[in-house]
């Protein structure tokens, strides 16, 4: 099984994560920008971020094997803060860049004029620099996030289809589906949504743009979910295709939309290189 993980903060993951994902089959990823729990006091911490997003950590992932990507944006949590409102003006020069393949993610947190404001703004962002964007949908409230989500991006002009809206559940999947964006899934342990609730969903929805990830990140969460929803699709009758389109073609498709989604040579370097000064520790 070749699995792309379309949503995952590698940021905050081990190598002991890496080397587990490698096994499992994981060769791609897309990190999206996003909190880091400790609130930001000013856009320079942004920068630092991002460029560790674009070059630190695609070393690292490729240090097993695994190709990484970005999504590059100011993220909902913070959109509210006015400290972090410049970031904005950072992005474009990012938008630029070779290894980010959407703008995300953006969103909604609490609702708030200002988070108005700042996802009509990087959607704005997103037709001008001809990118897909990837939206993060509320934890709190979240049909009623996940409909003005869809109304803000209607507004936007941006096609559906080059939109995946996630985070996703049973009761949002409807309203996402009959909209013609992509339809984003967080698989997590315990909480939210697991392999056998997403194989049901898949089920009554389809395998046409489901995205399906572990959006792992220094919470309780699991980066080989993506494994577990693969297996848990065989077992109920899916085929090896199937699987490989929902883990695989399916997020290649989404993100190939920006043009630079680079795949070639995916998984030559193997598992954990030895050699790697990472595996030896630094500083
Ligand atoms: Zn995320």
């Amino acid at each position: 099984m070749r699995i792309f993980d379309p949503h995952i903060h590698m940021t905050s993951r081990t190598t002991d994560d890496y080397t587990r994902m490698a096994a499992a089959g994981v060769r791609a990823v897309v990190e999206p920008a996003f909190w880091l729990g400790q609130p930001r006091t000013n856009p320079g911490s942004f920068t630092d971020y991002f460029d560790s997003l674009i070059g630190w950590e695609p070393y690292r992932a490729g240090n097993f094997g695994i190709r990484h990507h970005a999504t590059i944006a100011l993220n909902p949590k913070e959109a509210g803060d006015p400290r972090c409102r410049p970031v904005l003006d950072l992005l474009p020069r990012y938008l630029d860049k070779d290894g980010v393949v959407a703008v995300g993610e953006i969103g909604y947190d609490s609702m708030t004029p200002e988070e108005d404001e700042v996802f009509a703004a990087q959607l704005a962002l997103a037709v001008e620099h001809d990118l897909p964007a990837l939206v993060h949908t509320p934890h709190r409230d979240k049909a009623r996030g996940t409909r003005r989500s869809l109304e803000v991006v209607a507004e936007s002009g941006i096609p559906p289809g080059r939109v995946a809206i996630d985070h996703l559940n049973e009761v949002t999947v409807d309203l996402v589906h009959d909209s013609g964006c992509w339809m984003g899934f967080s698989i997590y342990p315990g909480t939210k949504m697991s392999p056998p609730r997403m194989v049901e969903i898949m089920r009554t929805h389809g395998l046409e743009r489901m995205l399906v990830n572990s959006a792992a990140d220094w919470g309780v969460s699991d980066p080989l979910l993506t494994l577990e929803t693969g297996k848990a699709m065989l077992a109920a009758g899916y085929t090896d295709d199937d699987v490989d389109r929902v883990l695989w073609r399916n997020p290649a498709e989404f993100y190939g939309q920006s043009g630079r989604l680079d795949l070639s040579a995916v998984g030559d370097a193997g598992p954990a290189f030895e050699g790697s000064s990472i595996l030896r520790g630094g500083s």
